[in-house]
């Protein structure tokens, strides 16, 4: 047995994606106790970091130790009762999981179901407000992972709140790459990951509460199923105010890498990096319509940091993939769901989403295709 060495890849699929040098170089800083003053003033930094990133002033934002799954069952198990009714909007994989999330927690989920490749239609999401005069929060995926498509957050909050409803919502891949705003749009509670446009290894998920949820998190009448998951408790360890109590032994070089990630981000600029994600979608959006791909997402409601084309007619989907994994030590995303086998996922997110890996992408698909 010797040590593990992997290979040295260009990530060009969903997730992960390519982490930066800089962050790389923060996780293998020395491991100090999780309950060290300096650790301490490295997360009361973070916290301010992850507002930035979320342009929020939410006092009740932390990134849960664990993925971007954990940070969507911190939403739902913390906010959702026994009883309650969800309006879950679906139009790819990851609405169907936050239905098994409402389902898991005694409530009832009433779907409202769009294409795949199609954005959250805000239209079948007020028939069901007005349907469901009794439903309690309205959870939708703002990027949708496993097609492209970006539905328009602001819109189905402002619905959801003209219904008294509160929002759940997924920004695992929007977070960083594409406009996102917490505050100005209102949103009651948000989880990301830290794999997609941040590039910081997969294993966190940022999440924020507005007020609002955190008071209805307070008010609950029965306790949250899930002790490691259960606000109460997380905040004890997470809550500010100086005082840290003992929860669970946070993961701490994997937070020295969100910090760094977070601080790239800071310096960037966030309105300069969902500018640089569209810029270079668009060059991207080029070479593949060159190649003969179309896209599954119709132009204006497509993500620049996930672009899902149609494999060309005739194409080994899976040879395709493994050749360019084995000689080109490139991986692009496979079609996932209603769409495997019928599109492949390229990715362009955070520190991967830069020139050279759109030209070396071009260039390996050029060649393997011809
Ligand atoms: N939601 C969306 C939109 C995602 O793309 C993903 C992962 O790809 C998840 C949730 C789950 O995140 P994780 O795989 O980190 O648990």
């Amino acid at each position: 047995m010797k040590s593990f060495i992997p290979p040295q890849r260009t990530l060009m699929g969903p997730g992960p994606s390519d982490v930066s040098p800089r962050v790389l170089e923060a996780l293998g800083r020395p491991t100090i106790g999780h309950l060290d003053p300096a650790f301490i003033g490295m997360m009361e930094e973070m916290k301010g970091l992850l507002q930035y990133a979320f342009a929020t002033q939410n006092e009740l934002t932390f990134p849960v130790s664990a993925p971007g799954s954990a940070g969507m069952e911190t939403c739902f198990v913390n906010l959702v009762e026994p009883g309650d009714k969800v309006i879950v909007c679906q139009n790819g994989v990851f609405g169907g999981r936050m239905k098994e999330n409402v389902e898991r927690c005694g409530a009832t989920a009433v779907m409202v179901e769009d294409e795949w490749g199609a954005v959250v239609d805000p239209q079948k999401v007020e028939e069901a407000l007005k349907a469901n005069p009794d439903a309690k929060i309205v959870a939708f995926v703002h990027a949708e992972t496993s097609t492209g498509a970006q539905s328009d957050a602001k819109t189905l909050v402002e619905l959801a709140h003209q219904h008294d409803c509160l929002t759940i919502v997924d920004a695992v891949t929007s977070l960083g790459g594409s406009p996102l705003k917490v505050d100005e749009w209102g949103i009651d509670a948000i989880y990301s990951g830290t794999q997609k446009c941040l590039s910081a290894p997969p294993g966190l998920s940022p999440v924020s509460f507005s007020e609002r949820a955190a008071e209805v998190v307070k008010n609950r009448k029965t306790r949250v199923q899930s002790w490691f998951l259960d606000l109460s408790l997380v905040m004890g360890y997470w809550g500010g105010g100086g005082k840290r109590a003992y929860h669970h032994t946070a993961p701490i070089n994997n937070l020295y890498g969100l910090h760094e990630a977070l601080l790239i981000l800071h310096e960037e600029g966030l309105e300069n990096a969902w500018a640089r994600h569209q810029h270079h979608h668009q060059a991207l959006k080029a070479g593949l319509e060159a190649l003969g791909m179309s896209f599954v997402v119709k132009e204006g409601d497509r993500l620049p940091q996930l672009n899902a084309v149609t494999i060309p007619e005739g194409v080994d989907d899976a040879e395709v993939r493994s050749i360019l994994l084995n000689d080109y030590n490139l991986e692009i995303g496979a079609g996932l769901g209603n769409l495997a086998g019928k599109v492949w996922r390229i990715g362009l997110m955070g520190h991967a989403s830069n020139p050279a890996n759109i030209e070396y992408c071009l260039k390996s698909l050029d060649e393997v295709l011809s």
